[in-house]
């Protein structure tokens, strides 16, 4: 476990753009790499995806635009070829993510999958998943927890 404060949003998008190439550097796996990442609101979640993605070498702009639950960005590396960013805050529970393919977009190892508000899917997230929690201590700062 490692616990990790951040004074504004660029270290927060730091700590995501490392912790991507930590994973990009790791050994295979057999299923998808699950990130689920839990904290209130505003406590950094989707910023610290902005700089995981960059780190997965996505350029394209991570963001929660509303009602779009699942967005794809192309991985171009040897072992992984698709981000999967699902933010599951508008949903009610497990039955709403089934049309979107989960069992079959966390099952594959060529995939990394970041999961927001996983607690409304808690009983379909893979046993394996990585999970990293985030706090809004002050204005500007944050405290995230990686399992
Ligand atoms: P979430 O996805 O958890 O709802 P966001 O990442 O969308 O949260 O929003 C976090 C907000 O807090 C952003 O507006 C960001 O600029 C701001 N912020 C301020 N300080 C930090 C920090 N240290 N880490 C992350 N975000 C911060
Ligand atoms: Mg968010």
């Amino acid at each position: 476990m490692k616990v990790i404060h951040t004074n504004n949003f660029k270290e927060t998008q730091m700590v995501g753009q490392n912790f991507a190439r930590e994973i990009l550097a790791a050994g295979t796996q057999k299923n998808a790499v699950v990130l689920a990442l839990s904290g209130d609101l505003g406590s950094g979640k989707t910023t610290f995806l902005q700089g995981f993605a960059k780190g997965l070498g996505i350029e394209e702009v991570v963001n929660s635009p509303t009602f779009i639950v699942m967005k794809r960005f192309k991985i171009y590396d040897l072992r992984f070829k698709n981000f999967y960013h699902i933010d599951c805050y508008r949903l009610d529970n497990e039955k709403d993510v089934e049309f979107l393919h989960f069992q079959e977009i966390i099952s594959n190892p060529k995939n990394i999958v970041a999961i927001e508000w996983p607690e409304k899917i808690a009983g379909i997230l893979p046993q394996n998943s990585i999970s990293i929690t985030f706090k809004h201590l002050e204005e500007n700062k944050r405290e995230i927890v990686l399992q």
